[in-house]
């Protein structure tokens, strides 16, 4: 059983690796920001509140993105990989509360690099589906236009996908994640890879880093 964390500017295929790492190993993925985007789905007061500031591309409120983390990580059993928090330096003391309440440790930090050209491309043109939440993109285009392969329901563009919108995430990642970099290699292993790669490649290398392979 192995907890990781997951780092990387947006569209650096974080949630594609952890969905990848979930179904194939069992860990379970946690992803701040699909927890978010389920509250707005299921229309609760924390989806109610939540919604405008996910569509500005502005980082909701820590107490509130707190309680959805802490309950994503008890409810995994069999290890857990964190995607999309923690994003900036009172985030890190937060999980660093959570981690010693549950009594749980962080195995590895993986970074995923991409370069911002790169990004743009790919965000502006991912889709995903209302229903299953499954991601498409410009190597993963679904058999009908619009349409989930998986489940049939409505394909849809997110808010914060919009080119304006994706500047000011690269700008917020670059000022408040990226130096947290430093502090993780304080008490972790922290490995990079190189995201700009097709998924496989990419989860290959990403296995071999978690698990220590040829080492
Ligand atoms: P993501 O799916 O990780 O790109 O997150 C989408 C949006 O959800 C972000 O732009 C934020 O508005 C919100 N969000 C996700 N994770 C966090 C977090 N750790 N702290 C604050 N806001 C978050």
């Amino acid at each position: 059983m192995v907890n990781i964390i997951l780092f990387g500017p947006p569209g650096s295929g974080k949630g594609t690796i952890a969905r990848l790492l979930q179904d194939r190993f069992g860990i379970k993925q946690v992803s701040t920001g699909d927890l978010l985007r389920k509250e707005i789905l299921d229309g609760t007061p924390i989806g109610r509140k939540v919604e405008p500031v996910l569509a500005s591309g502005k980082l909701v409120d820590n107490k509130i993105v707190a309680e959805v983390l802490e309950k994503g990580i008890r409810k995994a059993k069999n290890g857990f990989v964190l995607d999309g928090f923690p994003r900036n330096s009172e985030q890190a003391g937060i999980l660093e509360k959570i981690l010693a309440k549950t009594k749980q440790k962080i195995g590895v930090v993986l970074e995923l690099v991409v370069e911002d050209e790169k990004i743009i491309e790919r965000l502006s043109s991912r889709r995903q589906c209302s229903k299953c939440g499954r991601v498409y993109g410009m190597h993963s285009i679904p058999k009908k236009e619009g349409v989930c392969d998986e489940c049939g329901s409505k394909l849809f563009q997110r808010d914060d996908d919009k080119p304006r919108v994706i500047k000011k995430r690269l700008e917020l990642y670059r000022n408040e994640t990226l130096p947290l970099k430093k502090y993780f290699s304080n008490f972790t292993r922290v490995e990079s890879i190189d995201g700009s790669r097709g998924i496989e490649e990419v989860f290959k290398d990403a296995e071999k880093k978690i698990f220590q392979k040829g080492k």
